[in-house]
This record gives C-alpha cells, sequence and structure tokens, in this order.
C-alpha cells in the first residue's frame, strides 16, 4: 500500500500530537485538524495543520475535498467528567454532535476507516475488575453517555454506510514522550499525575486526595495508568487492521495493573526525591472505585504490547516533561 494519508481531527491536544509525531516517524503523510480551543498550534510537530471546528461543515468539506484521507483518527473530545455534568450541553454538542459531522463528511467523501478515542467511563461503575469489553455499559455521566453514544452511532455507520472503524477505550492515560518532546498541557489540569508533579516541582502547593474511605485496601481509588506512548501504537496498529480491511472492534487499552491514588503519589515521592504535601479532600462526584483493565482482545486482535508499562516509566517521562515546562531541566 503506498503512504497513507491520515487525518488526526485533535492532533494540537495531548494524546493527538503524540499520535502526530509517531506517525510522521513511522512514515506516514498527515494532516491535523484542530480549533486549538485546548491544543496548541506548537504540539503538532509536522505534517499539514489546519485551524478549523469540526461545528464548521463547509470547512470540513473543503478539506476532504482537498485530500484524499486513508483515515481519520479523532481525538477532539472534551474530557472532563465534573464539567460535563455541569454543562451537558457543551459534552452532547462537541462530542456527538461534531463528531457525526465528520463522520457525515466521511461518509459524504467515500472515507471508510475511522479510529476513536473512547474511554473506560463507558462500563460506569464496574461489577467487577478487570475489565473485559463486553462488560455491560451503564456511564455514570454525560462524558461516559458520549462516548457510549458515538460507538453505538459507528456500529450503525458500519451497517448503513460501511464505514469501518476502531474505537479504543482507554483506561487512565498518562506519561509523556520519552524524548521530552511532548507533555500533558491541560488548563486547567485535572489528572492526577500531571497533579502530583506540580505540587513536587512547586507549581502547585498540595496534592488533594478525592476520598480515603472507598472499599479498597488503602481507602483511595485505583486506577489502571497507561503510557501515552503505548497508546498511540495501539492507535497504529489499529490503523493498519482497517488499512487490511480488518473488521469494526472496540478494544480496552490498559496495563491490568491497578494502582491507588496513594501508591502513585508514594511513587512520585520516590521518584522526584521531593516531598509533595497532600490534603484530604472529599470524593469528587462520579469517580468509580476501581477501573482496571483487561486488555487481552487488544492484544490478541491488534497484537498490542505494551512497552512503557510500569508506573516509573510514565511518572518518569511526566516528571521530565513538567520540569521542563518549568525550565529547571
Ligand atoms: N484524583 C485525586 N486528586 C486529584 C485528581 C485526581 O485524588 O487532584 C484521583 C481521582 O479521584 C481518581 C484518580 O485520582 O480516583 C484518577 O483521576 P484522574 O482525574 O487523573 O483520571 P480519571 O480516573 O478521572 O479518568
Amino acid at each position: 500500500m503506498p503512504t497513507p494519508l491520515v487525518l488526526v481531527v485533535g492532533g494540537a491536544g495531548y494524546i493527538g500530537s503524540h499520535m502526530v509525531k509517531l506517525l510522521l516517524q513511522q512514515g506516514c503523510n498527515v494532516v491535523t485538524l484542530d480549533n486549538l480551543s485546548t491544543g496548541y498550534r506548537d504540539a503538532v510537530v509536522g505534517g499539514e495543520f489546519r485551524l478549523a471546528d469540526l461545528a464548521d461543515q463547509p470547512a470540513l468539506g473543503r478539506l476532504f475535498t482537498q485530500h484524499r484521507f486513508d483515515a481519520v483518527m479523532h481525538f477532539a473530545s472534551f474530557i472532563q467528567v465534573g464539567e460535563s455534568v455541569k454543562e451537558p450541553a457543551k459534552y452532547y454538542e462537541n462530542n456527538v454532535t461534531n463528531t457525526l459531522n465528520l463522520l457525515n463528511a466521511m461518509v459524504a467523501n467515500g472515507v471508510k476507516r475511522f479510529i476513536f478515542s473512547s474511554s473506560a467511563a463507558v462500563y460506569g461503575n464496574p461489577h467487577s475488575v478487570p475489565i473485559p469489553e463486553d462488560h455491560p455499559k451503564n456511564p455514570i455521566n454525560p462524558y461516559g453517555r458520549t462516548k457510549w453514544m458515538v460507538e453505538q452511532i459507528l456500529e450503525d455507520y458500519d451497517h448503513a454506510y460501511g464505514l469501518k472503524s476502531v474505537s479504543l477505550r482507554y483506561f487512565n492515560a498518562a506519561g509523556a514522550d520519552p524524548e521530552g518532546q511532548l507533555g500533558e498541557r491541560h488548563e486547567p489540569e485535572t489528572h492526577l499525575i500531571p497533579l502530583i508533579l506540580r505540587a513536587a516541582s512547586g507549581r502547585a502547593q498540595d496534592i488533594k486526595i478525592f476520598g480515603r474511605d472507598y472499599d479498597t485496601p488503602d481507602g483511595t481509588c485505583i486506577r489502571d495508568y497507561v503510557h501515552v506512548t503505548d497508546l498511540c501504537e495501539a492507535h497504529r496498529l489499529a490503523l493498519d487492521h482497517l488499512l487490511e480491511g480488518g473488521a469494526s472492534a472496540a478494544h480496552n487499552l490498559g496495563n491490568g495493573n491497578g494502582f491507588s491514588v496513594a501508591e502513585v503519589v508514594n511513587a512520585a515521592k520516590r521518584i522526584t526525591g521531593r516531598d509533595i504535601k497532600i490534603t484530604e479532600a472529599p470524593r469528587r462526584e462520579g469517580d468509580p472505585p476501581r477501573l482496571v483493565a483487561d486488555a487481552t482482545r487488544a492484544r490478541k486482535e491488534l497484537g498490542w504490547q505494551p512497552r512503557l508499562n510500569d508506573l516509573d516509566a510514565i511518572i518518569n517521562h511526566a516528571w521530565a516533561w513538567e520540569r521542563r515546562s518549568l525550565g529547571t531541566s
């Protein structure tokens, strides 16, 4: 097959920017589409950049007539669970309606391969862990519902229009580019590892632990942290799967190892050598006690082999990025 041309929607964001870099390194041609609402132009390290919003259907039409994309990867969505509860309209409009605009532009222009950033949030409060893909889908907040709605839309679009998709259900994306060029730049930041590292570097005063009274060994929530580079490699494998004529599928992406919030804080203390001030805080609404992936399907069907699958590597890379952002490395 000739060099694939991939449209990366949301390629200026955290995971999307790592994806653009990996695709370019692997010899793909890349166009990034981003409205820069939360992304950064300078995070897009190469390829063509197009500034546009998915709500702008004429702009999408022009993009798809100017390029014959082999596949589309879609990273552009709002991701804050708490905000989604307070402002559901924002989430349904961006994560569902705008995704429909993108899918409809693909159908209208005969582009038939789609890789979607889904989430463990589709499962809600799991009845057991590790969670396989066929676990019931009971999202407990608008964010999770938007992801599950799009997955269901994708099933219908495959049936009706032959649009093949791979939905990748991320557990807790974390870490940074091992070469130090890219990292997490959310403002406001809400994720645990970058917030702990801000407390370690002095950019924040403390880390708040949201709840010590969960039914877990140390009372704090357990999550499955997966390195952003490993997530991107799974996308690349999903792309190959679709380019080879593979069927639509959904896959969990996680390492299958759960770490509690307190364990992550302790690992960060050890790795950074800094004292990190902890403040106890109430539970955050909508947090399930345990989320751990059973990612057997991605390993078997995509051949996914997470390589940076230990918490130390994730924290080390995120710490290098935090220090670089502060100009201290
Ligand atoms: N968390 C915390 N303090 C923070 C941010 C997060 O205790 O300042 C906890 C949160 O309650 C959850 C875990 O860390 O149990 C991971 O949260 P994050 O927002 O990073 O990811 P999520 O699991 O919501 O996708």
